[in-house]
């Protein structure tokens, strides 16, 4: 499968999806935003499950994150990973720090985006209907890996993250290359609470721009997280053609990534995971 923005790779099984815009600079950066193929977890997780900590077992999830490493040609001993808690804590890892972040390795630090200048480092969010963020730079070779759902854009992570990355590497906005993985679209991402509207309207200018409402049931409104993050983006100096999205709605498209919302609406008595994972080269 293949479109302007992204292809998927499919490799013994083992299936991700790789953006086209990061093509010139794959002697630097490796990447890869899993579908649920090729993996060894059963259902509900089936397959390709990165969720530690629901009733999948640690063998089946530590399995899936070897088969996705090779095929990436990442060592697995070189994935870090903190808790992801919703949060807008933005760690950067590098060499000293690194061992506390061990993929696999309890830790209760919580952070929902990382940042990584040193070689041989890779990072793992893990998402079903959030967004996935990568931004990299390729003039300082700096990336950054985001857990940006709907807290976490209220929040505006991405936003805490292009500071960080400004202040600590120098790194200008303008250069930034930025790549949001599948997650829930407006098509799915509705609610009928007045309340919950407001979390989105007391951050971001022009509702009209982000949340339409149902034609057979005025009630019930979408909201467009990818317009609310691309805007955010631009206002702080990223270049739109610099940002590239995966036109891909992961609750349509539950049988190739995990949906929270599709398991909670089937009933489906647990959830898995997908990854995206960002390491620089050379390992
Ligand atoms: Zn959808």
């Amino acid at each position: 499968m293949e479109n302007q923005v992204y292809r998927i790779v499919e490799d013994q099984g083992v299936s991700y999806l790789e953006f086209k815009i990061l093509d010139p600079y794959k002697d630097y950066i490796r990447h890869g935003i899993t579908l649920r193929y090729g993996g060894v977890s059963p259902s509900p997780y089936n397959s390709l499950n990165f969720r530690l900590g629901g009733k999948d077992s640690k063998e089946n999830v530590m399995e899936n994150v070897k088969r996705i490493c090779d095929r990436l040609h990442i060592p697995k001993e070189q994935l870090y990973k903190a808790r992801q808690a919703h949060t807008d804590h933005v760690l950067v890892i590098h060499s000293k720090n690194k061992e506390k972040y061990a993929y696999g390795v309890f830790n209760e630090e919580l952070a929902d985006g990382y940042i990584v200048k040193e070689k041989g480092i890779a990072t793992m969010v893990t998402t079903a209907d959030c967004n996935p963020i990568i931004l990299y730079d390729p003039v300082t070779q700096v990336v950054a890996n985001i857990h940006s759902g709907w807290k976490g854009t209220i929040k505006q992570i991405y936003l805490k993250a292009i500071e960080l990355l400004k202040q600590e590497f120098s790194v200008q906005p303008e250069n930034l290359i930025v790549c949001i993985g599948p997650s829930i679209r407006k098509c799915c991402f509705s609610s009928e609470e007045e309340s919950f509207k407001e979390k989105f309207t007391q951050v971001f200018e022009n509702p009209e721009k982000y949340i339409t409402y149902e034609e057979e049931n005025q009630k019930r409104f979408h909201i467009d997280l990818i317009y609310v993050i691309t805007q955010d983006l631009l206002n702080v100096g990223v270049k739109r053609e610099n940002i590239a999205v995966a036109d891909i709605c992961t609750r349509c498209h539950h049988d190739e990534f995990f949906s929270y919302r599709y398991a909670l609406q089937n009933h489906e008595k647990d959830y898995g995971l997908m990854a995206t994972i960002v390491g620089l080269l050379p390992f």
